[in-house]
């Protein structure tokens, strides 16, 4: 994902399907044209990628030359289409094909069919990389088409949101739900997690998802998820992947309007941490980071231990459980630091001190995301 002035774009399509496209269409047009020299017109700025990219790869001899035409202002299309300067040549008699990077409504090729009205070219076609069918309202024929897009707005490869994205050589969407910040708090059991998160929660103005206690409170609801989930979590396991992985699936759903998430305790498999990626990605969103809470398990046994005097929690009751919850994290779950790490997403955070200084240490990797 990219930001480009106060907008995120994701990725959409990419520079191997671009250079394909092309391709297409500088195949198809040397075919068409037979022995005419014609004269490529790109029009400008947005058709300077397109027009570089387009004529090396058409492999027989034309003329290129640009015309200048401003039609976007921000996102929208703009209706007050800027006049066409900058064609000096005479064209009559010639073969023309304008080299187009995107239409929308047609508003330019209406200033373009008024330029070339008198120039009694031989034949005028249009070229475009990009076409957007449910903006079109013109009626002038688009000769060929490279690809068909959505009516959203696009930047890169040409293409501009108010003068920035023009050199990405792929193509992003604009990103129209809002832009949410979901960190995974990561850690052994007893690092602290579910405090910092607390913290974390009010200081940002995030949902804070526990697995952990929303198994906890279908158990206490002695719902069907509840009683499949006691039989693992009592001896310290972990409860399946589908089972947990649709359960947060169901609590991020009641959160539609969050800003973002801190997922405590999940994911604790490579499974889902795919899964919650899947599942970021189908609502524009991703991972931004995962923060560790380092914490050494001597220290980790003796806080739990002291938990389970007061929390009732049967997994914090005695040493071997907890033990055995320390074992399955570092058997199971540490390896999703790699995979976090493999993305740049991981931060360890000493998780020894005070809670307060320890929240300023996580605030402090949050602030700089
Ligand atoms: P926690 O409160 O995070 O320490 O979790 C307590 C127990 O709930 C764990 O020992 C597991 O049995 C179960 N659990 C919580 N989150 C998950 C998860 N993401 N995957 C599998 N089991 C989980």
């Amino acid at each position: 994902m990219i930001k480009l002035h106060n907008h995120y774009f994701k990725p959409f399509i990419s520079a191997k399907q671009i250079d394909n496209a092309l391709q297409r269409l500088a195949t198809e047009i040397a075919e068409d044209v037979g022995d005419d020299i014609p004269v490529f017109v790109g029009i400008l700025n947005g058709s300077f990628m397109v027009v570089s990219d387009f004529v090396k790869k058409y492999k027989k001899p034309c003329e290129v030359t640009f015309i200048k035409l401003a039609s976007y202002e921000g996102v929208k299309s703009s209706e007050d289409i800027q006049r066409l300067i900058g064609l000096t040549q005479n064209l009559s008699g010639r073969t023309v094909i304008i080299l187009e990077d995107i239409i929308d409504t047609g508003n330019t090729l209406n200033e373009v069919h008024r330029i070339f009205k008198n120039e009694q070219v031989k034949s005028l076609k249009i070229a475009t990389l990009f076409y957007k069918p449910e903006a079109y309202k013109k009626d002038y024929k688009l000769h060929y088409v490279g690809i068909e897009i959505p009516n959203k707005f696009i930047v890169g490869f040409g293409l501009d949101y108010n003068g920035l994205g023009r050199n990405l050589p792929e193509v992003y969407q604009i990103k129209e739900t809002q832009h949410m910040t979901n960190i995974v708090l990561f850690g052994p059991p007893g690092a602290g997690k579910g405090t910092q998160a607390n913290f974390l929660k009010e200081k940002y103005n995030l949902v804070h998802i526990s697995t952990g206690d929303v198994f906890r409170y279908n158990i206490k609801n002695e719902t069907a998820l509840g009683m499949l989930a006691k039989s693992f979590m009592d001896k310290g396991e972990l409860v399946p992947d589908q089972v947990t992985i649709d359960m947060l699936a169901a609590e991020v759903e009641k959160n539609a309007q969050a800003k973002g998430f801190i997922f405590d305790g999940f994911p604790r498999t490579h499974a889902q941490a795919q899964a919650l990626d899947k599942l970021m990605d189908s609502k524009d969103s991703q991972i931004n980071a995962m923060i560790a809470l380092e914490v050494d398990d001597d220290i980790l046994v003796n806080r739990l231990l002291t938990r389970g005097k007061t929390s009732g929690r049967p997994d914090d009751a005695n040493e071997s459980i907890i033990r055995n919850r320390i074992n399955e994290y570092y058997n199971k779950t540490a390896i999703l630091k790699e995979y976090y790490s493999a993305q740049d997403k991981y931060f360890g955070v000493d998780g020894v001190g005070s809670i307060d200084s320890i929240t300023l240490r996580l605030s402090s990797v949050i602030d700089n995301l």
